[in-house]
């Protein structure tokens, strides 16, 4: 009998108006720092109900880009730290939300980024409250944060118990403002972790019950997701596939699909759950041969029979941008070895290989 733990520590409070409603939990301290990227806090409504809710003083740093950087969050620490701020409220996608987590490690503890990769930190981070904008990434209900290194050519991520938010508020209504692209984009991130959540190899039962049940509400936004048009119902199950899918990543981790994907985003610039996308077909196909019930459990709730139809789903979804997007053997070759030496690999079920992994990059795409 597998043994296994379950950790979940933050609050969920979720739906329409739900900061105005229980605003009283999103004061975790006396003073906030707002974490946010360029215009989605403001664009997406979010903004005006947490600053309808704040009781006194608070400090903005809105300058988040996407994949966010080793310097933004050092800059941010120092500003977070120089303005005495005792929680952060961060606001946004995944590249906010994980830049905010880094950002409340160093306001408690005077180091430099880079080393807590190999030192990691003593000091307890500053509790974090995380709205999301974007239904992807599950930041909001996972104790990981992942940078751009520009130094190693990567993206890279941190874990560690106090990244995980104190509370999540989840609005369908702040996803309402994404563009198509982030729409489709951020759903396929979410769909990468639910997929590589069920197949991981730390997949445990109450892990399956999340993934499982994300997979089910993922999949009856299909229609929706083709045709480019959402109501606010779409908007809540998808925001809540994506919880499930962070609730699952952050007991199992991700498989090699995303150690895959960060190299497509790194060098080719591919939105992170795109870069995933352009592997998931063949993942799957390779998956079929080593796990093959849970594979096609996957297939069944997405109301696909094969590899290849769920190939077709992705390329549809992606209105065929996918099709033409090709490497050269070269750079197959250095993306397959970045990922081989990731923990994510021995997450993979099967003992894929670098000989595996080249072949799931080779069928995946065009040289
Ligand atoms: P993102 O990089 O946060 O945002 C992508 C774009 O969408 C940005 O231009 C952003 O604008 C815009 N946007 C976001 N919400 C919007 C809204 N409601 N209306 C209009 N525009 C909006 O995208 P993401 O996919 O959510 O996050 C990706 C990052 O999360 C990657 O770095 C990835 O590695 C990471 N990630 C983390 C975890 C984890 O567990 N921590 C898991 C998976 C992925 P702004 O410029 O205003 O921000
Ligand atoms: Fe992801």
């Amino acid at each position: 009998m597998k043994k296994f733990g379950f950790s979940m520590p933050t609050k969920i409070l979720f739906g329409p108006g739900i900061v105005r409603e229980e605003g009283g939990a999103l004061a975790l301290g006396k003073k906030p720092f707002l974490v946010t990227g360029k215009s989605s806090a403001r664009r997406s409504g979010a903004w005006d109900d947490v600053l309808a809710v704040l009781p006194g003083g608070y400090e903005v740093f809105d300058q988040v880009e996407n994949n966010p950087s080793v310097e933004t969050v050092r800059r941010g620490g120092r500003l977070a730290r120089a303005a005495d701020c005792d929680y952060i409220i961060a606001i946004g996608g995944g590249s906010p939300l994980d830049a905010a987590k880094i950002i409340a490690v160093l306001a408690a503890n005077d180091v430099d980024p880079l080393d807590l990769y190999t030192e990691g930190w003593s000091r307890r981070a500053l509790p974090v409250a995380a709205i999301p904008t974007t239904a992807g990434t599950g930041s909001e209900v996972t104790q990981y944060a992942v940078l751009t290194i520009a130094d190693e050519e990567t993206k890279k991520g941190l874990g560690g118990f106090d990244l995980f938010p104190r509370v999540a508020y989840l609005d369908p209504r702040y996803t309402r403002s994404q563009p198509l692209e982030v729409t489709v984009d951020t759903a396929v991130d979410a769909l990468s972790h639910l997929i590589e959540g069920y197949l991981a190899r730390r997949a445990a039962p109450a892990s399956d019950f999340t993934a499982l049940k994300g997979l089910e509400l993922w999949a009856e936004n299909i229609a929706a997701l083709k045709a480019g048009s959402f109501s606010l119902e779409n908007r809540a199950s998808l925001l809540l596939a994506s919880t499930l899918g962070g609730i699952t990543i952050a007991q199992t981790g991700t498989c090699l699909v995303h150690a895959l994907g960060y190299s497509l985003t790194y060098f080719h610039g591919l939105p992170h759950g795109r870069a995933n996308a352009v592997f998931l077909a063949e993942y799957l196909r390779y998956t079929e041969t080593v796990e093959p019930q849970r594979t096609e459990e996957i297939l069944g709730l997405l109301g696909l029979s094969s590899p290849e139809d769920f190939g077709e789903l992705i390329s549809g979804l992606f209105r065929q941008k996918l099709d033409n997007f090709s490497l050269s053997k070269a750079e197959k070759r250095r993306y397959v070895q970045k990922a081989v030496s990731t923990r994510n690999m021995s997450n993979s079920r099967g003992e894929p290989g670098l000989e595996e992994l080249m072949k799931i990059v080779e069928a995946s795409v065009k040289s």
